[in-house]
């Protein structure tokens, strides 16, 4: 069962200002929607306006966006200004803006991985580190950063991604590391297979796009693979005092994708 943004809404976030960066579309959109849903003020800090930040779930929060690249410090500072003059502190920062390159590092330059690394990484760094004033003295402020179980695993022709992907999770325990003594929680959620833009070209490449899917589905125990509800869920839960003792985790929500052991296809079951 795909997770609902508009299942048990309860104003799990009433009140709490949210920031989340890549939050026009995908699994940001969702994150957005679901915090709204539960009361938040939501800041979408992206590169274009989303044009119907109000649109979507009659939700009791408020949604608005802000013009953000999370690679250039310039733009990081002036949003965290605009932020801050406008809403006077941040208690949840989610550092989602992410671009996936696919190539072999034959043909991938130092450009494309400078831009992976650049989105990817240093986004959410500078992210944390420039909204970090924002968030001193709030009640229980949290980060969470958008992993992957491509920091876990890879697939092919994902050199860059991969590694900036496990960069993330790295700097999500140094950063929980760091700043535990001052009251900032910080965790990672880890997507599977989410049916989003960013992958959707893997599918629709297919001749069969149904068979594609339906073979994707079949490689995770629960039977399918995510829809963005699914990440935002997780990212609500780690944002709320119900996990208030949770920091420097990397959580994975990939329908049991990771878990299940593969064997070739003549000792196999199914
Ligand atoms: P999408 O490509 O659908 O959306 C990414 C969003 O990030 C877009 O709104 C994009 O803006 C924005 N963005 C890109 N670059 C920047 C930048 N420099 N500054 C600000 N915003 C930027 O991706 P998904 O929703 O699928 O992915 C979201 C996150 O989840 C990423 O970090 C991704 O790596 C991660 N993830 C996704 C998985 C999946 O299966 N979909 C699996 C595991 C992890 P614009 O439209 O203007 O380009």
């Amino acid at each position: 069962m795909t997770a609902s943004p508009d299942a048990a809404t309860s104003g799990r976030a009433d009140g709490r200002i949210v920031v989340v960066t890549g939050g026009a579309r995908g699994i940001g959109r969702a994150i957005v929607d679901r915090f709204a849903a539960e009361g938040a003020t939501v800041v979408i800090g992206d590169l274009t306006d989303p044009g119907n930040v109000g649109a979507g779930l009659d939700v009791a929060g408020h949604r608005e966006w802000v013009p953000l690249d999370v690679t250039d410090e310039a733009s990081v500072l002036e949003f965290a200004e605009t932020v801050q003059a406008g809403h006077g502190g941040v208690d949840v920062l989610v550092n989602n803006a992410g671009i996936m390159d696919t190539r072999s590092i034959r043909d991938e330059t130092v450009a494309d991985w400078d831009l992976a690394m650049a989105v990817n990484l240093r986004g959410p760094f500078l992210m944390a580190k420039h909204l970090l004033p924002l968030m001193e003295g709030r009640d229980d402020p949290a980060i969470v950063n958008i992993g992957s179980i491509e920091g876990l695993g890879a697939n092919a022709l994902h050199a860059s991604y991969a590694a900036s992907k496990a960069g993330v999770h790295g700097l999500t325990r140094a950063l929980a590391v760091d700043l535990g003594p001052m009251g900032v929680r910080c965790n990672a959620v880890a997507p599977g297979w989410i049916d989003t833009d960013l992958n959707r070209g893997y599918v629709d490449k297919h001749p069969n796009r149904d068979q594609a899917v339906a073979e994707l589905a079949s490689l995770h125990p629960v039977g399918r693979i995510g829809d963005p509800a699914d990440v935002a869920g997780t990212v609500l839960w780690l944002a709320t005092p119900d996990a208030g003792f949770v920091t420097g985790q990397v959580v994975t929500v990939d329908g049991g994708r990771m878990t299940r052991l593969s064997l070739p296809a003549s000792l196999a079951d199914d």
